[in-house]
């Protein structure tokens, strides 16, 4: 059997559709961000980086890339084995105290990434809780659908950020099962935040856990970066938070907090958590201090909340539509996967932009869009330099200036 043809049919498919993902290889200039080179056709070239989930530039911030060369030299490179086996190191621990302090909770756990932590927690909760029952919100990330599904436990969706479909959706199951209601506090792509309070209070109400996933709002919200549910006063009412070292904090890995006995249980059970080496040490001192430093100073949300308004302003003078939404990030719709990568690719290789244009299956097939994500690091030049760009495209491609 010839299996080479048997995949490249499959990616014939996709690349009809205009699916297909081309990635940018791009090489990240320590100090220089949002600048990036990247590398095509043989040449290396300078872009703006426009859709980094490095959203507040910590990647490379002194105080981090300092403890990550410290702890390199202290402890070397790798963690030397799995947590079980060898690699649980004292910066490991560290950091969970550190995370467990974040969102006001007794224990937290470490994982390899956010994706793992959302895979691992989820299956390893809805598979060990007798006649357990997830409750997942319809827009749910690729992580925690995997969880879920691989726990076999008992699956309910949710509409999208309906409180009243969700209490219904409760409602209607047995009393004494033990019931999870799992869901995000911002949509990575829409942009939106979901009704935590209200949430929560359903969930009480019905003796569900909740299960929260704080990936694109930790570092971001809160006094000290808690997320959403610390800036809401709502964090000792989520009986787990999830979150990633991977974007605000600019480093890798992720990580969920709650009481001693759930994470106990998680890290127990998890063969996610279990059977995989450790983060390196150095990667877990590079986290803290940028958690360390973020719990203290606002100065970047801040400033990356003013980049945001600048732009979504700028966007509203020239007519570009943009989805509203509370959040940092802001999507440009266009409706159409060919339409999209061809509008990345000008701003590429004409304006010197990098924005990846966003496909199924991340977003549903007719919602392709260019996801902008301004940072504190964009300069007011950046944004003026974008706009003209995008003005300029519109006009050109007379792409209908339609409401998102
Ligand atoms: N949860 C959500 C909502 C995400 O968007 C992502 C990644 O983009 C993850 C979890 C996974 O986090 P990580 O990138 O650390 O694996």
């Amino acid at each position: 059997m010839n299996f080479d043809n048997l995949f490249s049919a499959q990616l014939d498919a996709l690349k009809s559709e205009g699916n297909y993902r081309y990635f940018a290889e791009l090489e990240r200039k320590c100090g220089k961000f949002p600048r990036a080179a990247n590398h095509h056709a043989g040449e290396k070239r300078d872009v703006t980086v426009w859709c980094s989930n490095d959203y507040l530039g910590m990647g490379q911030h002194p105080k981090v890339i300092d403890a990550m060369c410290e702890a390199v030299k202290r402890t070397g490179t790798g963690a030397g084995g799995t947590r079980n086996i060898s690699g649980t190191n004292h910066d490991h621990l560290l950091l969970e105290a550190e995370l467990a302090d974040l969102h006001g909770k007794d224990a937290a756990l470490l994982f390899t990434s956010g994706y793992v932590s959302n895979w691992a927690a989820l299956s390893t909760l809805g598979s060990r809780l007798k006649d357990c029952i997830i409750l997942s919100d319809a827009g749910n990330h690729a992580s925690m659908i995997e969880g879920i599904r691989h726990s076999r436990a008992q699956k309910v969706i949710w509409r999208h950020n309906d409180v009243k479909d969700l209490e219904a959706k409760l409602a209607a199951l047995p009393a004494n099962a033990p019931k999870i209601v799992a869901f995000e506090s911002v949509y990575s792509m829409d942009g939106d935040i979901a009704p935590i309070r209200q949430i929560v209070e359903v969930a009480e109400k019905y003796g569900a856990m909740t299960y929260l996933d704080e990936v694109h709002a930790v570092g971001l919200y809160g006094p000290r970066g808690g997320g959403v549910s610390e800036r809401e006063g709502l964090a000792h009412r989520i009986t787990l938070i999830e979150g990633t070292l991977g974007k605000a904090f600019g480093v890798v890995g992720g990580y969920i907090t709650g009481s001693a006995p759930l994470c106990d249980f998680i890290r127990s059970f998890a063969s996610g958590f279990i059977f995989t080496t450790a983060l390196p040490p150095a990667v877990a001192a590079a986290a803290r201090a940028s958690i360390r430093h973020l719990k203290e100073s606002s100065t970047e949300r801040e400033q990356q909340q003013a980049q945001v308004a600048r732009l979504r302003a700028a966007l509203d003078r020239e007519g570009i539509p943009h989805m509203a939404n509370d959040s940092h990030i802001v999507p440009v719709m266009i409706k159409d996967p060919v339409k999209t990568r061809m509008l990345a690719d000008y701003l590429m290789d004409e304006w010197g932009i990098y924005v990846q244009p966003i496909n199924y299956p991340t977003v549903p097939k007719g919602t392709e869009r260019l996801r902008f994500t301004p940072s504190p690091l964009h300069s007011d030049a950046d944004i003026d330099h974008l706009v003209t760009a995008l003005k300029t495209l519109w006009r050109q491609c007379a792409i209908a200036h339609m409401t998102a």
